[in-house]
């Protein structure tokens, strides 16, 4: 049984532009801090969505993402703490390890307006956007990070999801990390956002009710099923430690696709107990470290979370997973989603699985990470 590490420490800051920011540390974190704001003033928000009736779904509208006016100097990074006399940036000077504050151009926002009607049904992009800082270093990634931050990490998203959830316009909260140029990351700074919906959203709700059909029919959990089937198989583990399993799975839709469970079935990030987030840090890690050490460089990706709604429903069929989709193809080419992918929603993945599974083994037995 791993040593417990101390509870993480929190303290909630409001920025002058009335923005909020949290501060993570494993030590208590100092009264008297400032939160800073970057140059250009407060931004309005007014995200709308509108209904797309043929694919009976909602497309979210941002347009005041646009208004950037402030440009930054050279080198400005403002996910680092402000230096005194410096800049402001996003985040205080002062002993945190993670800090999450709102997103200054949000997609989903808490107050959003009513939006004026059109052709299709409207509602108000209401949600949340925030920004995940890793660490006060500059540069890196997660298979960088301490194990112990990693697991504050954990901690973090969970406290961010069950804090979200709690608001009774959000039904969804989703962490992720866009790491790369590849797949957009604007910024180097390790860091990740979270996303959080005011309804449950297309791709987490189709994977819940194919969960809820399986249960109904065999009383198991579907995700916990398939993972008991990968690891009798073996081919494509990359993890296996402490009831969390790291694996490419057999029907991977894109090259060194790689997913991340526990064994047994966890509904949400916030149900997550001691044991479960050190071998969930150590898989997650191990994962990026492989990904790290395929070409001996940063490897792009886009990581993204899937747990239980905060609908307040029960959610007995959920099972938290976290998905990694990495931007290539079997070569250095970037996959772009296109003709079949887009307009047909099929799948073409030019290697199989077990051969790109064969190679992250070897990367993960490389970076001295293979379990
Ligand atoms: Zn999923």
């Amino acid at each position: 049984m791993p040593a417990s590490p101390a509870a993480t420490i929190r303290r909630r800051l409001t920025k002058p532009d009335g923005r909020s920011v949290w501060l993570y540390a494993a030590e208590p974190i100092p009264e008297g801090i400032e939160a800073p704001a970057p140059r250009g003033g407060p931004v309005v928000a007014t995200p709308e969505l509108r209904w797309h009736p043929l694919r009976a779904e909602w497309v979210d509208y941002a347009a005041n993402r646009q208004e950037r006016t402030f440009l930054p100097p050279a080198g400005y990074d403002p996910l680092a703490p402000t230096e005194p006399g410096g800049e402001p940036t996003e985040l205080p000077a002062g002993p945190w390890e993670v800090a999450v504050f709102e997103n200054r151009f949000p997609s989903l926002a808490p107050g959003a307006p009513e939006p004026p009607g059109t052709l299709v049904p409207t509602r108000p992009g209401r949600g949340a956007c925030e920004v995940v800082v890793y660490t006060q270093a500059a540069k890196g990634g997660l298979g960088d990070l301490e194990l112990s931050r990693v697991e504050m990490l954990i901690d973090v998203w969970a406290d961010r999801t069950r804090e979200l959830g709690a608001r009774p316009e959000i039904e969804y909260v989703m962490p992720f990390e866009n790491r790369g140029v590849e797949v957009g990351a604007t910024l180097q700074h390790p860091h990740g956002q979270i996303y959080a919906y005011p309804f449950v959203p297309p791709i987490p709700a189709r994977e819940l009710e194919e969960e809820r059909r399986h249960r109904a029919r065999s009383g198991r959990g579907l995700l916990e099923t398939h993972l008991e089937a990968e690891l009798a198989d073996g081919r494509r583990i990359l993890f296996d430690e402490e009831g969390v399993v790291a694996f490419v799975p057999v029907f991977a839709r894109y090259p060194y696709e790689v997913w991340v469970a526990p064994r047994a079935p966890v509904p949400g990030l916030p149900d997550v107990d001691a044991p479960l987030r050190a071998a969930f840090a150590r898989a997650l890690r191990a994962v990026v470290r492989g990904y790290d050490a395929l070409r001996g460089r940063p490897f792009p990706y886009v990581m993204v979370f899937h747990q239980a709604p905060t609908d307040g429903a029960a959610h007995p069929e959920a099972h938290l997973h976290v998905e990694f989709y990495p931007p290539y193809r079997t070569t250095e080419r970037l996959k772009y989603l296109a003709g079949t992918e887009i307009g047909a929603g099929m799948f073409t993945n030019d290697a199989l699985p077990e051969a790109k599974a064969a190679e992250l083994q070897a990367a993960l037995s490389a970076a001295g990470e293979l379990r």
